[in-house]
């Protein structure tokens, strides 16, 4: 597909990140708490709840890292290393929901299916996320 009237879009519209970690079964859910643990270690994030039921776009159980953009790479490069062969998810947030994840997201792992069509293709009217961490770490990524 090629678009030759396409604007760049520019990285200012990336307000932060998601990594969205997805576990199958039961081992890979312990490998997914050893991860949140090491992560909550090492980065300033925001953890968000054990989702152990598929939720919105997601078509497995998973949680969701919530990361400022001064982390991505740090944190990306550490994912990459450390995922222990979990399926990580890692998207921007613009004012795009649809295409944060189904066009402007990478993988690591495994790339899933998943339920764009329930995502908006802008959330402009919404209030902004924002991102509150709830980590203390303590230990160099
Ligand atoms: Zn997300």
């Amino acid at each position: 597909m090629t678009d030759t009237s396409y604007t760049p879009l520019p990285v200012a519209r990336i307000a932060h990140y998601h990594a969205h970690v997805y576990f199958h079964d039961a081992a890979e859910r312990e490998r997914a708490a050893v991860l949140r643990d090491q992560v909550a270690e090492r980065f300033t994030v925001q953890l968000g709840r054990w989702r152990d039921t598929p939720v919105g776009p997601h078509h497995l159980p998973m949680y969701q890292i919530a990361f400022a953009r001064d982390q991505f790479a740090q944190l990306l490069p550490w994912l990459m290393l450390n995922r222990q062969d979990l399926t990580v998810l890692v998207h921007p947030n613009t004012d795009n929901p649809r295409r944060d994840h189904g066009v402007h997201g990478l993988w690591l792992g495994a790339v899933l299916p998943l339920k764009l069509d329930i995502l908006p293709e802008s959330n402009a009217d919404e209030a902004p996320e924002i991102i509150q961490p709830n980590t203390t770490p303590s230990l160099t990524p």
